[in-house]
Formats: C-alpha cells, structure tokens, sequence
C-alpha cells in the first residue's frame, strides 16, 4: 500500500532540502510518573520512525525535572515499553536532571543579556499581574532590577537563602504580548526539595517551559516532535534556544494526540483505576497501558500498524478501539496455529463408536500458513463441545446441533445427534450421537454435506485450563447515550462484565504453552498465555480479540 507522506515528513524533507539541517535526530521525552499507554505509544513510534527512516537518531530522555512524583518503578517500565515498541534509543539514554548544570549556567546567561530578572512576587501575584485573554499584563516591579542584582539573588536563590515561594527567575519577554505564555514567564522556583538522582544538590528547579527546549538543544535535536497542547507554547520554546544562542535550534512540531473512543487513556486517569482498585494493576489486561496491551497479547506490529493507520496530522480525532482489534486479527491470523477450546462444555457421547478407543487425527496447524506444520489430536467416544453448539429444539438457520441433524467434527467425523440428557433444572448435561465412520477426516465419500462444523476436545485426553474473556471496561451503551465515559459526580460508567473467567477444556498440545505463546482458537478468538498467573502444565489463556468485527478498513484516498 503505497502511502502519501505525512505534514511531519514534509517538514524534515524541507528542512533537509534547504539545508536547516544536515541530519535528523528526534527523542521521546516522556515524565516517569506512571506508565505509558497507547497514545504514548503513537509518540514513540513516530519520532523513532522518523529517525529510522531519514537515517538518523532516536533518544530516549526522562523528563525528571520535576522533583515530585518520580519513582524508579517508572523508569524501568517505561524502558521495557519502548524497547518493546521496537524503538531503540542505543546508547542515548538521557535523564533531564543530568542538565540541572548546564540549564543554571544558561539562565545565567540570560540574566547577563538582560533578558532575566529575579522576583519578588509570589505565585499568586504573578498569576494576578500576568491579565488574560481580554487583559495585558502588568510589569513585575522587579522588571527593572540591574543585572549584577539579579546576578546576586539568583545566585542566592540557589544557595538557598530564601524559602519556597519566595523568589523565582522570570524571563524578561512582553507582558502585553497576546500569547500568554509570553508574559515573563517563570524560569525557576524555590523548592527545598530532594531529587530522586541529584538529591538535595538542588533547592531551585526549572520550569518545564525553559527546561525543555533546553534539553532538546543540549542534545543535538533537530526535529522536536509533541502534542497539540504545545502549539501555543512554541514562541517561548523558540525564544528560550534562541536567547541561549545554540546553533542548530531545534524545531517543534505538533500533532494530534492520539484518544480513543469509550477507553481511559490518560495517564492520570489509568492511575486512578488502579490506586482504587477498578483493575488488578497497571498491566491488567482491560487497559490500554502498554505493560496491559503486552500482557493481553497484543504485539508491537499490531499496535504499530494501529497507530499508522490512524494517521498523523494536526487535526484532532478520535479512534476506534475496534480498528486496534482489526490491526492484531491481521498480524496473528496467518502467523499462530489454530487450536480447539472449548470454554462452555457440555459432553458429546458418540454411541456407536468402541468404547475405549482412541484415534489420533492428523489436523493442519494453519490453512493459511503451510509452515505452521501440523499435529495430530485425540479423538474417542466422549468428547466436550460448546454448550451453545447443541439446540434440542433449535430456531430456523440453526446449522449445528439439534436432534437429527448432522453436523462435520471438525477434523474429525460427521455426527447426527439423537437425543440429551438433562438435569433436573433443565439444563442439557449430555447429548448422545451416532457417526459415521466413512467420514474420517470431516468428508464423506459419497458427497453429503453438513451445514456446521464445530469444535471439539476428547474429553479423555482434554486439559482443564482458566481463560479470561474480556470486555470494555465502560459501559459502550451508557457511555454512547450520555456522550461521556463519566457521570455527573466523575465516575466511569463501568461495565461489569468486563472480565470473565471460565474453566475450559482446550486440546492437550496446549498444556504445555509457555508465556505470550499466541493461539488462535477456532471460533473463539485469538488468545495469549498470561506471564504472570500462568503455571507449569496450567496456561492460563487471556483472550486478546474475538473473531467478530464489525470494522471497515478506511479507505485510503
Ligand atoms: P498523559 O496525557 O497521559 O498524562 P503526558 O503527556 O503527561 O501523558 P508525558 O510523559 O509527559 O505524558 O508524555 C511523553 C510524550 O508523550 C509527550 O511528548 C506527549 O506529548 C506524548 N503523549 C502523551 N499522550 C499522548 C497521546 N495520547 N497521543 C500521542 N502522544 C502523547
Ligand atoms: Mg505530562
């Protein structure tokens, strides 16, 4: 599929061609105080993407600037996530407080040019004299201070002889500028706080606004690639690396966030789930974290093509949890062998066939996919099939079972049911049929054809596994007619049935699957082992998607 350039790409061509720059270097910058999640996910794989593609470099820098929050925890996740993802940073693993030197020595210089004064207002005041949309601001009467003042408290303030809240450096740029980001923005605070990596070295910390761009330079990035929400704030980052004075700028490039429809996404929002105990951790499998989308099965193509597909541009949109589901179908469809489960058994005695014996049947691991190979599965007198796979009184179009009627084993034979037995509720317990033995293989000899073909398990050779079926953690039909994941007082609507778990019987090649083994089971969906609950000879399976859609693929124009 031949694929137009995206805005992105057009830029760097440009860049290249008139010679802004001679090469491409991007980074994923991302805070460690949680876990990433698939919009993160768009963000790595476009800036690392971008450096492969034009030849270039990826770098993989913590923005821990903040002194708050950080917790190693969420730097070795984030590093697992990323490799993961398949972006490699190589050798440029960055931490932002490692500039803390260098980011003083620049704001230094901006107190030297004149373009950086020392204030004593406090946060609130600052806030007052800063005006509005409708307002210009008003000059800090500190505005006019004399450098080698200003040169004094700051030195001071990083000596630490004032309290928090006290002073802070502010750019000197224009209080009635129209971009509020550009009245005498804050540079550095007073915060007697130790750092997770430079400990108590520190009691002043930049800004997120000055510390940036600062990283971004420091470390030779040409194309710095964020989000929408920056868009206003790309005056100040370009100011900032020009009243530095570097020589290759970067530039900033925004697009789109990535959301997705009826599903939390922010980090903030994950956090909660988890902190109230909604989901079993950052990785359970009904999240959209990475660490959950791995556990679930979901692979770094899938979620890969997911984010292509979605597009990269400026404007805002919404995708559709279902096109994600249609990106890992695609991946595992051809590439996992095709296994029999069967998640709600009821037993199929086959009357006219010997009691104890057992055949092994020779079955093809993957029609699609010849290299898959094949195996051979028992078969005999009982078997499991699905509880919904029999009707003793069955409506019109019901193709399986239901007294009379013949239906193909699948491998296996061609069965006509005869009768059930129930249990006092009703419930059917077990069905009784008869087979022909000419059909051996699921093909009759002389031309009859079945309907349906079901899948099966020989009950004596059937292993007992747990599988996990899951569903959107939101309630789709509420949060549909509300138009919001949330209720009036904050609270998702949740869907409880969001997790099921079932005993199921699956065949007995499946005993031993080791963790993230990928299956398709026929007629079920496509399942992954889970590393965490699994034991030896005990898989459990976590279903990753249905084989249902109801997703159209876009049209490429
Ligand atoms: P969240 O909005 O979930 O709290 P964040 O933006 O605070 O995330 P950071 O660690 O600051 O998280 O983000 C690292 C990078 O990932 C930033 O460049 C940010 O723009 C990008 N990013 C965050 N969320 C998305 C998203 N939904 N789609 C695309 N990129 C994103
Ligand atoms: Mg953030």
């Amino acid at each position: 599929m031949a694929e137009s350039k995206h805005f992105i790409e057009n830029f760097i061509d440009k860049d290249l061609e008139e010679g802004v720059y001679d090469h491409v270097q991007t980074r994923f910058p991302p805070e460690p105080n949680g876990y990433l999640h698939i919009g993160h996910a768009k963000s790595i794989i476009l800036n690392s993407t971008m450096a492969q593609e034009y030849g270039g470099k990826f770098n993989l820098r913590f923005d821990d600037t903040n002194p708050t929050k950080e917790k190693t925890e969420f730097v070795e996740s984030i590093k697992e996530d990323v490799k993961w993802l398949g972006a490699d940073w190589e050798d440029r693993l960055f931490f932002a407080s490692n500039y803390f030197d260098k980011m003083y020595e620049a704001a230094e210089k901006l107190i030297l040019k004149g373009v950086a004064y020392v204030s004593d207002l406090t946060a609130e005041e600052i806030k007052q004299y800063r005006g509005d949309y409708n307002t210009p601001g008003k000059n800090d009467p500190s505005r006019d201070r004399s450098v080698e003042e200003n040169l004094q408290m700051f030195r001071d303030m990083k000596a630490g002889k004032y309290a928090d809240g006290e002073k802070t450096l502010r750019a000197k740029i224009d209080m009635a500028s129209p971009n509020i980001n550009m009245r005498d923005p804050i540079i550095y605070r007073v915060a007697h706080m130790t750092h997770h990596n430079t400990g108590d070295k520190w009691c002043i910390y930049p800004m997120y606004d000055f510390a940036h761009p600062l990283e971004d330079a420091f470390e030779g990035i040409t194309h710095s690639l964020c989000t929408l929400e920056f868009e206003d704030h790309r005056p100040l980052y370009d100011w900032f690396v020009k009243e530095v004075g570097f020589e290759m700028p970067p530039r900033q490039i925004e697009f789109a966030k990535l959301y997705l429809k009826n599903v939390v996404t922010g980090k903030r929002y994950i956090k909660k789930l988890v902190e109230t105990g909604v989901v079993d951790g950052w990785d359970d499998p009904r999240l959209v974290s990475i660490a959950a989308l791995r556990r679930r099965g979901f692979t770094p193509k899938s979620i890969r093509d997911f984010v292509i597909m979605s597009g990269i541009s400026k404007a805002q949109s919404i995708a559709d949890y279902a096109a994600l589901e249609y990106c890992i179908r695609e991946d595992l469809k051809p590439s996992v062998p095709r296994m029999m489960a069967v998640i709600d058994p009821i037993k199929l005695v086959i009357d006219n066939y010997p009691e104890g014996k057992t055949e092994m049947l020779p079955i093809v691991n993957n029609a699609e996919n010849e290299e898959l190979g094949s195996r051979e599965i028992p078969f005999g007198k009982e078997i499991f099939i699905e509880r919904d796979d029999f009707m003793e009184e069955p409506p019109k179009k019901y193709f399986r079972l239901f007294p009379g009627n013949e239906v193909r084993l699948m491998g296996a034979y061609f069965v006509t049911a005869v009768s059930c037995e129930k249990d006092a509720d009703g419930n059917v317990t077990v069905v009784h049929c008869t087979y022909d033995p000419e059909t051996k293989g699921g093909n009759s000899p002389d031309g009859r054809k079945v309907k349906g073909t079901i899948h099966w398990v020989s009950a004596a050779d059937a292993v007992p596994v747990e599988v996990r079926l899951y569903e959107n953690l939101i309630d789709e039909d509420k949060a549909n007619e509300m138009d919001s994941i949330y209720d009036e007082n904050g609270e998702l609507y949740l869907n409880p049935n969001s997790l099921a778990v079932k005993k199921a019987y699956v065949e007995p090649a499946l005993k031993d699957a080791k963790a993230f083994d990928r299956f398709q089971f026929v007629r079920q969906g496509f399942f992954c082992v889970d590393y965490k609950d699994s034991k030896e000879g005990a898989p459990v399976f976590n279903r990753i998607v249905s084989l249902k859609s109801s997703f159209v693929l876009p049209k490429q124009d």
